[in-house]
């Protein structure tokens, strides 16, 4: 489909909705992004982008702002959360040349997309949630909370995990609990903080941390195994003591960490398995979910926004070449299988993460020797995910 003047409408303006308007945008589309909250805003809380998100970037020409807006990883370590010995370290510096791992504030990634989107046209709409999708006429149907109706030809639904054109394609289901929480917070951090990426793991529990902006932020995600989740919201702001408690037998550099916390949220992990339908045709029109609105992960692998950021390169590019039904066809099978293959990684990550007892002391040896024995190997291990470009000339989605 030549896209030069064409007409999409976007839903939800997170990392999904606006990379996925400046790709459409950048191809000649004339793109309207319709986003629920009052402001573009995000949690104050980290993000990282590994080498195939970040090639994304560079491919919609952000890669400077990228480069100015985050700090690069030299290592993601693995460590023994009880006494902060090393398990296991992927060296960074053994990536292609060329390929970053970036460690960013979200704020920042959502800023730098969406004066990235406006600078190509895009027009983002604030305060329109969408609380309809009706998909049974000719064109797409969207019902605001205001009452207005809008039946634009082409719709993306990257409205995330409670995604409402998620559910017109594949009826309406409420996510499911995890059984693992996340706290999050940001402290200032420590003079000189390395920019490595650590993962402290103990019996049921491990805790991500590194440095943002600079180095003058460090970021804290901490998990923890849960029954249920028996609050009413998604989240909610939590005592840092319950933090601390819940970590208490984690390292003194961890306890450092969280003792300088002074606020904190809690969210209950819930998702959606990878849905089965992401796109249908219309008499008159079609429409297609990425991001969180079609595979919502577990956060173990860092690959969520990544993900997100590989689909809409690929919708945006299998747009411009086939007439929408194929496209979306074509997107669809180009990116399912890989997503899938990702969300379960994600969920072993959990199990690998928070062994206990023997098992544990077996699987922490194992890796240590594998890293003493070929260092190189455990960065290779996840070639598949880091190495894997849309964007690059020889990818079937260029
Ligand atoms: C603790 C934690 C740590 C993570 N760390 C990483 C990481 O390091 N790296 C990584 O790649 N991923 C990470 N992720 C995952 C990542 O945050 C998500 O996968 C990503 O943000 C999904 O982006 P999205 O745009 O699809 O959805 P969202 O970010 O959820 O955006 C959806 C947008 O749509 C809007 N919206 C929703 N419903 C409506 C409606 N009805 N009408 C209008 N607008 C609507 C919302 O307001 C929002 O702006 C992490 C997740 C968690 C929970």
């Amino acid at each position: 489909m030549n896209l030069d003047g064409a007409e999409i409408t976007v839903l939800g303006a997170g990392v999904a909705g606006l990379a996925v308007a400046r790709a459409l945008a950048l191809r000649g589309a004339v793109v309207t992004v319709l986003e629920q909250a009052a402001a573009i805003e995000e949690v104050g809380a980290g993000l990282q982008i590994s080498p195939n998100g970040a090639a994304v970037l560079r491919g919609l020409g952000l890669g400077e702002a990228l480069e100015a807006a985050s700090m690069r990883a030299t290592a993601v370590d693995l460590r023994d959360g009880l006494d902060d010995s090393r398990v296991l370290r992927l060296d960074l510096a053994r990536l292609r040349p060329g390929q970053g791992y970036h460690l960013m504030h979200r704020a920042d990634l959502i800023d730098l997309l969406a004066t990235g989107a406006r600078a190509v046209g895009v027009h983002i709409r604030l305060l329109q949630r969408i609380e309809t999708v009706d998909l049974a006429g000719p064109r797409p149907r969207l019902v605001t909370a205001q009452g207005a109706e809008l039946t634009p030809a082409l719709v993306i639904g990257a409205d995330g995990l409670h995604s409402k054109l998620r559910g017109a394609l594949n009826g309406v289901e409420a996510p499911f609990f995890t059984r693992q929480v996340a706290w999050r917070a940001v402290i200032p951090a420590e003079p000189g903080a390395a920019p490595v990426a650590e993962v402290h793991m103990g019996p049921g529990k491990h805790l991500v941390s590194y440095p943002l902006r600079g180095g003058t932020l460090r970021n804290i995600v901490a998990i923890e195994e849960r029954m249920r989740w028996a609050e009413e919201g998604w989240n909610l702001k939590d005592d840092p003591m319950s933090l601390r408690v819940a970590f208490e037998s984690f390292s003194p550099k961890v306890q450092g960490w969280l003792e300088a916390v002074q606020e904190t949220w809690l969210w209950g992990l819930f998702r959606h398995p990878v849905a089965r339908v992401w796109h249908r045709g219309l008499p008159d029109g079609a429409v297609a979910i990425l991001g969180d609105a079609a595979h919502p992960t577990l956060p173990f692998l860092a690959q969520g926004a990544n993900m997100a950021l590989e689909d809409a390169w690929v919708l945006a590019a299998m747009l411009s070449r086939h007439d929408p039904p194929e496209a979306m066809a074509a997107y669809q099978a180009a990116r399912a299988p890989r997503c899938a293959k990702i969300v379960a990684a994600a969920n072993n990550n959990a199990r690998a993460y928070h062994l206990g007892g023997p098992l544990r002391d077996l699987a922490h040896m194992g890796l240590k020797l594998g890293g003493w024995l070929a260092p190189g190997l455990a960065l290779k291990r996840y070639d598949w995910i880091y190495g894997f470009d849309v964007t690059h000339p020889g990818h079937p989605a260029h």
